[in-house]
This record gives structure tokens, sequence and C-alpha cells, in this order.
């Protein structure tokens, strides 16, 4: 095209597409998601501006926020239109090619390794899939900014973009259109279209239409002549009505119309809009629930959830919400904690979608559950800011929390690994149970360490977070234990609940600080997380017990007769020893009676940091 200028892909983005184009990844069909995704977030747009300037949807079909398929068979394209927020110039040249995403790299990488292309979605790539269908793409936008584009690629490197004079005005929205490849004939089938839209699109919350071709009776005068053209059999109104008048003054013996087949186009709707979290959580299957979660996950795998809670919300402040806990967690969940504040919620007021970047939702700690907020209360027409502040997000937070842990803690109490040894409860054996089975202890390798800093960042539900920590001890037998099981476990007579801080377990075990407590019988916690140091600055007591470590000054075993015995007459060696070792870095030397079999050992003191903290804090500044 003589207006068009070009353009080169940004290195990275060319490299993600030359994979993209070479890949013998067998599930090709993702890529209709992809742009059926980006439709509904273009149609999200456009729907969240309207809210505080009706004038940007402008009348009549560019008012209708919905999704188009149509496919041309003979030119082999496939093409997506929406009537979203579209791209100006500008936005086609940054988003399309030039600019590349901090998910491109990841991606890239991750390809390079085996990863799976399925996950696409989720590196914020989505739209070069198309290439794993098409050698050339044409991508027509019409933003309410400027005038209408195209841009277009056949995956060499570069890029055209020029000003549109010679397609059919859009209105505003974009329409891709993917000249197929000769192996890619499959997605010019209606029935494929249709089952792929079911299959990974039954959540987009606009209408997709499909331009379907329906076959419909179509009623013609019964010519005698049965060899002639159906073509021409086709009758206007007009005939008929002329057939009409004929009929009445004919005779009844033979029909005087008959039915043909023909084949007609017209837009069939492909999904059903009923929100998910608008229905009754008894009514949703647990498939749907599943499926629900891989499309706000972007991740089409084949794993369930390990847990939702779909509620209703009422009273002052009333909303809709489904919190979902991942299978797993990403492998960098805890990467960029303290930097970052990336929320998995999306909220929506009214049905409207808002945010997916709303922290205000859900507290730092629970950033790793997955979700949706609906919210009647809030106002719809505010912009993002004000309703940043609005009074009703403390509410909803606060019950959102409480729902999360409450999830949480059903996991543990419905895992029958989980059931309390004393209470020898009888574990019904079923299906289900099995399934359940071992299901909390997952939940705790993925997301423990986030129920820990929730301990330290969220002082309102510490006591509901410490129930749901889990660690081993000195008679765990390498199972995963909680504090309500330790205190159960309790020696009469003991009042602290005992813990050592280490590096490992395997390490601990040898400590001589374990030396006596072993000998009493007295279980002992290991933490062995460099996060444990700071929890249990945090973690005072639980149940009216105090935490007391064992490698820190304080630690009471109960009194022995011969103590004051032993005192006395190691008097002189305490003393000789105090003269020689006092300084800036020694207390005190006292006789103890935490000890065995090793003759001596350092103790820090209770207020300062353990050995281990010494430790961790060294590894930091180094
Ligand atoms: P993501 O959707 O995760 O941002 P994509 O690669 O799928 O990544 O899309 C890149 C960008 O291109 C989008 O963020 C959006 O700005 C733009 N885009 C893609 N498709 C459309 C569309 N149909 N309408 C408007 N903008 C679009
Ligand atoms: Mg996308």
């Amino acid at each position: 095209r003589s207006n068009a200028e070009k353009f080169e892909f940004q290195a990275e983005v060319s490299r993600l597409m030359d994979i993209l184009i070479n890949s013998l990844y067998s599930n090709k069909d993702i890529f209709l998601r992809e742009l059926i995704s980006n439709a509904s977030d273009a149609l999200d747009k456009i729907r969240f501006l309207s809210l505080t300037d009706k004038e940007v949807l402008g009348e009549g079909d560019d008012a209708k926020l919905e999704i188009q398929i149509k496919l041309d068979k003979e030119k082999k394209i496939l093409s997506i239109r929406d009537r979203g927020v579209g791209m100006t110039k500008e936005d086609l040249i940054k988003n399309l090619g030039t600019i590349a995403k901090s998910g491109t790299s990841a991606f890239v990488e991750k390809m390079q390794t085996g990863g799976d292309l399925n996950l696409i979605g989720q590196f914020g790539v989505g739209f070069y899939s198309v290439y794993l269908v098409a050698d050339y793409v044409e991508v027509i936008s019409k933003h309410n900014d400027d005038k209408q584009y195209v841009w277009e690629s056949k995956a060499d490197g570069a890029f055209a973009i020029s000003e549109d004079t010679y397609n059919e005005p859009l209105g505003r929205g974009t329409e891709i259109r993917l000249h197929l490849r000769e192996e890619a004939g499959e997605y010019l089938e209606e029935s494929k279209l249709k089952e792929l839209v079911k299959k990974y699109s039954e959540f987009i919350n606009f209408p997709i239409y499909l331009w379907a071709t329906k076959e419909v009776d179509v009623e013609v005068p019964a010519d005698e002549d049965d060899s002639s053209d159906d073509e021409e059999k086709q009758s206007t109104e007009g005939e008929e009505k002329e057939d009409e008048d004929t009929d009445k003054e004919e005779d009844e013996d033979k029909p005087k119309t008959k039915t043909v087949k023909e084949t007609t186009y017209e837009w069939e709707r492909l999904n059903d809009v009923k929100a998910i979290w608008l229905r009754s959580p008894k009514e949703v299957t647990e498939e749907e629930y599943t499926k629900f979660y891989h499309s706000l996950a972007k991740d089409f795998g084949d794993e369930k959830p390990m847990a939702w809670s779909h509620f209703n919300a009422e009273g002052d402040v009333e909303f809709k919400a489904v919190l979902f806990v991942p299978p797993k967690a990403p492998a960098d969940l805890y990467e960029s904690y303290y930097n970052t504040n990336k929320s998995n919620l999306k909220l929506y007021v009214r049905r409207v979608f808002i945010s997916d970047e709303f922290d205000e939702l859900l507290p730092k700690y629970l950033s790793f559950l997955l979700g949706l907020v609906d919210s009647d209360t809030l106002p719809l027409n505010v912009s993002r800011e004000m309703l940043q502040q609005h009074g009703s997000l403390k509410t909803i937070k606060k019950k959102l929390i409480r729902k999360a842990l409450d999830m949480i803690r059903k996991l543990a109490e419905e895992d029958p690994d989980e059931i309390h040894d004393k209470e020898k409860k009888e574990v019904e054996e079923s299906k289900e149970n099995d399934e359940k089975r071992g299901q909390y202890a997952k939940f705790w390798n993925e997301f423990g360490k986030s129920i820990k800093l929730g301990i330290i960042e969220d002082a309102a539900n510490r006591n509901r977070l410490a129930k749901l920590l889990r660690f081993e001890t000195t008679t765990s037998d390498g199972k995963l234990t909680s504090l309500d099981q330790y205190i159960s476990r309790m020696k009469s007579g003991q009042k602290d609940i005992f813990y050592i801080t280490g590096s490992s377990k395997e390490q601990l075990e040898k400590s001589p600080f374990l030396e006596r407590l072993k000998k009493k019988n007295l279980e002992v916690i290991f933490f062995t997380d460099p996060v444990d140091e700071y929890l249990m600055q945090y973690l005072m007591d639980y149940e009216d017990k105090k935490f007391q470590n064992v490698s820190k000054e304080g630690l009471k075993l109960g009194k022995d007769s011969k103590d004051k015995e032993i005192k006395e007459s190691f008097k002189e060696l305490t003393k000789w020893w105090k003269e020689a070792l006092v300084s800036d870095n020694v207390d005190d030397v006292k006789i103890s009676n935490r000890l065995a079999d090793t003759p001596c050992v350092v103790v820090t003191s209770k207020y300062g940091w353990s050995a281990n903290m010494e430790r961790i804090m060294q590894s930091q500044t180094l």
C-alpha cells in the first residue's frame, strides 16, 4: 500500500514471533481465546469510560458491546471484530510490536526451556498467538480519538501501518483478520469455532456472535416441472401473495407449495452471559468453578483450584464474590513481595468491570488468591481514584479476609490427614475423603509463607492465622503439626510452647539446646525458614501460652531438688569463668539445667537476636 509506514518489531517480540511460527505445539486453538479475551478487555474499557461520559459509546450499532466472528472460506480469512475502545495509530505501533512488555522475554525464556505455550496470556503477549495459525494478519482499528488504521504483518520482522481508506468504516473498535495457513483449515469450520468458544470463552461477559449458516425451510410454489432450478423457485413476497390468490381458485388435489432447504446466514449467539458469580452457589457445579478459575487465571491446564469460596455479602455493604486458591504458587510469588502490589482480584460494580489492579481489596499476604468481587454498594460513575477512597472498601476487605481464612481453615478441617490423633475421629472411607487427603499439607507447601507473612502484617487476624500454622517438631516424626495439636500434647506442668530456630531440621536435631528437653520428653517446634525469626517477633503467645525459644535465656524446665546444691558447688568455677569471659560479647556465665551431655553452651539473651537471626542478618548484609 502506497501510504504504508514500515516498522520493525522490537527484538524480543521478533524472537517471540519466530518461536510461535515455528512451533510444533499441537494446541493451536488458543489463539481464538486470546483474541476474544482482548476484545473483551477492549469492551470493558469503553464501558468503563462510558460511565463518566455517555457520548463515547456513540449510537446505534456502535453502542452494542459485542464480539463478532466471521469466516470467509474462499479467501481463508477468519475475522474477529469488537466494538471496544479501539486503538489509535500510536496504540497500534506500541501495543502490537514496538514496546516489549516485561512478560515478553520471560515468555521467550520459558518457551526455550520447554514451557507451556498455553500460558501465553499470563505473560501479556497473547496477541502474537495469531501466528500459530496465520501467516498474514491485519488489524483494522478505529479509536474515538483518531482515524481508522490498518496494522499488517507477515511476521517477517516488520509490520506496516497505513490509514485505512479502503475497508468499510468500523465506527469504533477493532477487527482482526487472520489469513489462515494452509494447515489451519479447521478454523474455517463453524463447528470448530463454536466448540472453541464453548470451551474457552464461556465466561466472557459480552455476547459473542458467529456469522453462521442456517438451513431454513422455504415454501415455494409446487411447480409441475420439478427439475427446474431451485434458485428460480425462491419466490419473493409478492409472488407468494400471487400464489395464495391462485390457491383459492385452484383445485385441492395436489399441494400448491412445497418446502425446500435454503442456506442463509445469521448472527448466532455462542455464549450465555449469565455471570457465574450472580448465580446461586448451589447451582454452580464443580466443573463450572474449575473452568471459571481457568479463565481468570489464563491457565487452561487441567489442574483444579485447591479451594474456592463463593458468597453473597449482605447488610450495609452488599457484594458478591468468588475467591480461589490456585493449585500452585507462581514461582515469583515472594520474589518482589515488598516492592510490588499485584492483586489478582477483579473488581466489578453492578456487573460492570472496573479494574483488576485494585490493591485495596485484599492485603498483600493474600495476593496469591484469585477471584472477583462485584459490588452493589460502590458508586458506578466516579473515577477510579474516588472509588479507591470509598468507605465501603474497608468493609469489603474485612469480609474478604474472613472468608479467605475460613476457606483455608476448611481445607485443613476436611483433610483426613489433619484429623487430630487424640480425637481418634473415624474417617469414613470414601472417594471424596481420599481426594482430600493431604490437601492441607499441599496448601502449606505452596502458600505457608503467606500465612506467616499474614501473622506479621495483620494483627487483627493474628490468632486466626496462627491456627493455620504448620511445622515439624522433635516428636512429630516428619509430619506437619499445628499449635492446637502441640498444646494438646503438652506435658502436665508445661507452661510454655518451646521452639528452636535454625537453617535446617537436620542441623537443629543435633543441637545441645534440645538435650534436656528430649530427655524430659518435651516437644520442641523446629522453625527453619528465615521468615520464622521475624514471625516469632510478632507471635508472642497463643491460647494463653507463651512462646519460648530454647536457645535463649529464660528457659525454665521445672525445678530440680539438686539445683541449689549444684550451683553452690560450682560457685568458684563460675566466678572464675565470669572474670575470664565477661566483656562486650558475653553478658553472664550461669549454671544451667538445660543440658544433659554437652558440658556448656552459648545462649543468647532474652531480648537479643538468636544465633540464627544473627546468621540471617549477616547473610543479608554480605
Ligand atoms: P494483553 O492482552 O495481556 O495486554 P496482548 O498481547 O493480548 O496482551 O495484547 C496486547 C495489547 O494490544 C493489549 O494490551 C491492548 O492494548 C492491545 N489490543 C489487543 N487487541 C485489542 C483489541 N481488540 N482492541 C483494543 N486493543 C487491543
Ligand atoms: Mg490479551
